[in-house]
């Protein structure tokens, strides 16, 4: 087998979460509803074939979901997902009563929520971070405590938590925390960004108030995200315009684009137990090669596969500077990343794995390898193969700039 090199930079790419492949299926579907003119909004025939496209799109999204047609609202991105809902449901129901002005959120949430969270703060809510384990995983008693503190529940406008995590591939017990936040009556917003094509995300049956999905994570084309609003939701619109899906999105809806995104989540989803059993079987060889040729490296997050992606392997290797594993891994032509939105030459981890309470070194030497539809087992042999060169590289690297400082 041959090792999958990307046909534009000839790298072999292993940053799947970051964003993945366009897949052929959504490639021809984007071409094809490309030739459409017509407006969706536009009431002649032009523009009902466009909705017609539209409509069909949002079917076959639904039903990949687990959700209604009309609990489908097309976004940008999973960014405009989790911001709409998040202002969304904070809006509605902090105006509401006054007194709802809690946002609990994970502590290990995308800055698609987390930011979003905390610009609300200037419209009177008040973040409350849901504390999590060392594996990144939502600590259970935090989160009833949490709900219970600061005036109950009834001063909680919101909770918030991923599916599945970016940066270590942590699942989190949705199911069980929308049990929790259900028995409170408060909303439950998931985003499943990560987790939708590797793991069963079913709308309906996660008891979430609205799920955020991301369409280029899955192989559809980047700039169009999904927001399932569960019927009975409130949530009030955060943009204003010509009232399209449902008002929460208002202007002219990328048509090709959606149904390309529908073409790609149909197909994932429907690939996705072959495809996850799959997947973890090369995260386990990666992990166990690497670790067999290198010392000293940590495997971040869950140790228990079932609570973990198949599609993340977040290690950690110890004396290296996770910014020099990555230029020294480029060079030897392989395409990875932290994970996290780090800012080159900052001494900081991640917020993430702070809030795992993983120490300081330990994070700044952090690489995040994801993997997807396009991974082969070759691909997997190549970066174990070059791994113990790039490590005792950057080690050096590290070691000189310590001696140098000292
Ligand atoms: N949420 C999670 C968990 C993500 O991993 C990402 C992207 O990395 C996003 C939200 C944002 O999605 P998008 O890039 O479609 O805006």
């Amino acid at each position: 087998m041959v090792v999958t090199l990307d046909p534009v930079t000839r790298q072999l790419y292993l940053d799947h979460a970051a964003t993945t492949p366009v897949r052929r299926a959504a490639l021809d579907a984007y071409v094809g509803a490309a030739a459409l003119t017509g407006n969706a909004a536009s009431s002649h025939t032009a523009g009902r074939a466009a909705r017609r496209a539209l409509e069909d799109a949002r079917e076959s999204i639904a039903a990949a979901l687990g959700c209604a047609a009309d609990e489908v609202v097309f976004t940008s991105g999973g960014t405009e997902a989790d911001n709409i809902a998040v202002a969304g449901l904070f809006r509605s129901r902090h105006r509401a009563d006054p007194r709802r002005r809690r946002v609990l959120i994970s502590a290990v949430e995308h800055p698609a929520v987390q930011a979003a969270a905390v610009a609300l703060e200037s419209e009177g809510a008040v973040v409350v971070p849901l504390s999590v384990g060392t594996d990144g995983v939502l600590d259970a008693a935090a989160v009833g405590a949490a709900v219970l503190e600061g005036g109950g529940p009834a001063t909680v406008a919101l909770i918030g938590c991923m599916w599945a995590n970016n940066e270590v591939g942590a699942v989190q017990p949705v199911g069980w925390l929308a049990g929790r936040a259900a028995e409170y009556g408060i909303p439950l917003h998931v985003d499943a960004v990560q987790a939708v094509g590797t793991l069963e995300v079913d709308a309906a049956a996660s008891g979430a108030a609205t799920v955020a999905v991301s369409g280029h994570k899955v192989g559809g084309p980047i700039g169009c995200g999904v927001l399932v609003v569960r019927r009975g939701t409130g949530v009030a619109p955060v943009m204003h315009g010509g009232g399209q899906e449902a008002g929460l999105r208002p202007g002219t809806v990328a048509v090709p684009l959606v149904v390309a995104t529908a073409a790609a989540l149909t197909e994932a989803v429907a690939a996705r137990p072959l495809a996850a059993a799959r997947l973890a079987g090369l995260h386990d060889a990666l992990v166990a090669g690497i670790r067999a040729g290198v010392p000293d490296v940590m495997l971040s997050g869950p140790t228990d596969g079932s609570r973990r992606l198949p599609t993340i392997a977040h290690l950690t290797f110890t004396g290296c500077d996770s910014e020099s594993l990555l230029v020294l891994l480029d060079r030897a032509g392989v395409a990875a990343s932290t994970g996290s939105a780090c800012r080159s030459g900052v001494l900081e981890p991640s917020p993430v794995l702070a809030a795992m309470g993983m120490p300081l070194q330990r994070a700044l030497g952090a690489v995040r390898f994801s993997l997807g539809h396009t991974t082969t087992k070759a691909d997997i042999s190549r970066v174990v193969d070059v791994m113990p060169g790039v490590v005792a590289t950057a080690r050096r690297a590290r070691a000189a700039a310590v001696r140098d400082a000292a």
